[in-house]
């Protein structure tokens, strides 16, 4: 997806330096409509995943997770997951019409770290939503 102004965000040397907590209200959150890894411990977090299932498997965990459409896919070398997307194309936790995040007091660590780090540290794929 591009914009006017220049901005595509599968293309991170067309982000723009970050502009500030206080400009993320008003944008598109393209952020969100990348992948988003998480561990079993964000998995706890967001209360999806309990104690007791990540101790024993998380393969296992996985396939309940993938069935429910929770996560699209598990990396056990790395022990960590991808969150499904809604259509394919954005985080299945975003408001699609407030483009806020749904479980903000409960988002993965790599929604609290970006875009300290990301694709391109401290750049965004900022695009002002339309009103
Ligand atoms: S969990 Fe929330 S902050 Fe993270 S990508 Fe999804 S909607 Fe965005």
């Amino acid at each position: 997806m591009s914009s006017r102004s220049g901005v595509k965000i599968d293309v991170p040397s067309t982000w723009i330096k970050h502009p500030g907590q206080s400009y993320c209200t008003q944008c598109f959150s393209g952020c969100c409509t990348l992948p988003v890894e998480v561990s079993a411990f964000d998995l706890i977090r967001m209360g999806v995943l309990t104690e007791d299932e990540a101790a024993s498997s998380l393969k296992k965990a996985f396939r309940r997770l993938h069935k429910e459409g929770i996560v699209r896919s598990y990396h056990p070398q790395v022990g960590l997951f991808i969150l499904e997307q809604r259509a394919g194309t954005e985080c299945r936790y975003l408001d699609p019409k407030t483009r806020g995040c749904t479980i903000y007091e409960k988002r993965p660590e790599v929604c609290r770290r970006f875009p300290k780090i990301g694709p391109r540290p401290g750049h965004c794929p900022y695009q002002k939503r339309a009103s």
